[in-house]
């Protein structure tokens, strides 16, 4: 799919954000699912891509006072060391934003480690009555890890490619500038550490307009059998969300366990992901959820890690071993 290339003297801008979140069991007088998080913090750094890496110029840090959910969520304070007091310190989201938007400057490339943050943007920009609209490309760093490291097809935690790189541990994680700044110094080491062009290469199939949406979902009506419940969502998987034009297949459907993987290609919109899981509702009747996702870096890794899966177990897949620390992947909310 669509690419944004590289040359020289572009602007990457590095952010991360850290939100609060609704205190469970609060009555708020709106639909708290319109507003997961508000944004407390935007920090972010800007790099020049010069000669083959980039070179970090600028650093942006700005503390926002909440309107929405003005007392700190137990888990946000032990996160991020916050306190409510700290949070009245700072401007307001609007303010902040527009602050935030003049350090990019005119068509950077968004960076940031995981999707989570370009969508809460998004969703504090309409909980403020802004326009949604971010009219930029966005890398995610994170896949971009893992595709230069030894991680293949893994996500790992920033403070993880911290260690990786050996990257000097002097500020602490969770705030958003200091997340910034870590995010920024493992995408230089990408880049000193690996052949441009790779890297290049990779960044320009991997950046994503922000606006664009990504990922369509469907669920499929009960029924008696397994089949049929998959039959139910095959008209689904079977032309583009966008167009409406009917896929080429890139890898055939396979299943695994529960789950039917494929790639498919629309000739207008570029490559799709899909993953259809079956399931069980209470009265045990069947059913299933589809989604489709245009494909970068992550989901080609997926596709190829789950086809390797099935080729050498069948349908079966791997054994479930317990695994000793999925969980690395939980940095969650607060970016
Ligand atoms: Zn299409």
């Amino acid at each position: 799919m669509l690419s944004r290339m590289i040359k020289d003297g572009d602007i990457f801008i590095v952010f991360d954000l850290e939100w609060n979140q609704p205190i469970p069991g609060k009555e708020y007088d709106f639909d708290v699912s319109d507003l997961p998080g508000e944004i407390i913090e935007i920090g972010a750094v800007k790099l020049k891509y010069d000669n083959g890496t980039v070179f970090p110029i600028d650093v942006f840090s700005c503390d926002i006072k909440p309107e929405h959910y003005k007392v700190l969520h137990f888990h946000v304070k032990k996160v991020t060391h916050k306190s409510n007091s700290d949070l009245s310190r700072g401007v307001s989201f609007p303010d902040a934003y527009r602050r935030f938007r003049d350090f990019c400057g005119s068509d950077p490339i968004l960076g940031g480690w995981g999707n989570s943050d370009t969508d809460m943007l998004k969703c504090n920009l309409r909980a403020f009555g802004m326009d949604d609209k971010i009219g930029l490309y966005f890398l995610d760093i994170q896949p971009l890890f893992s595709v230069f490291s030894t991680e293949k097809g893994r996500q790992r935690s920033v403070e993880f490619a911290v260690d990786y790189y050996n990257v000097p541990k002097e500020e602490m994680f969770h705030s958003a500038t200091s997340d910034a700044k870590y995010t920024a110094l493992i995408l230089k080491n990408i880049f000193d550490r690996n052949k441009a062009s790779e890297v290049l290469s990779v960044i320009s199939s991997s950046s994503v307009n922000c606006d664009m949406k990504r990922e369509y979902s469907t669920v499929g009506a009960c029924c008696d059998r397994k089949n049929e419940a998959l039959s139910l969502v095959s008209g689904f998987t079977g032309k583009c969300p966008i167009c409406g034009e009917g896929f080429l297949i890139r890898e055939e459907p396979f299943r695994i366990r529960k789950s039917v993987y494929a790639l498919y290609k629309c000739p207008n919109d570029g490559e799709f992901f899909s993953r259809t899981r079956l399931k069980k509702n209470k009265d045990g009747k069947f059913y299933a959820a589809s989604v489709l996702r245009l494909a970068t870096q992550p989901e080609y890794y997926l596709i190829a890690s789950k086809k390797e899966e099935f080729d050498k177990y069948g349908s079966a897949g791997a054994p479930v071993v317990a695994e000793e620390s999925s969980q690395d992947t939980a940095d969650g909310g607060q970016g």
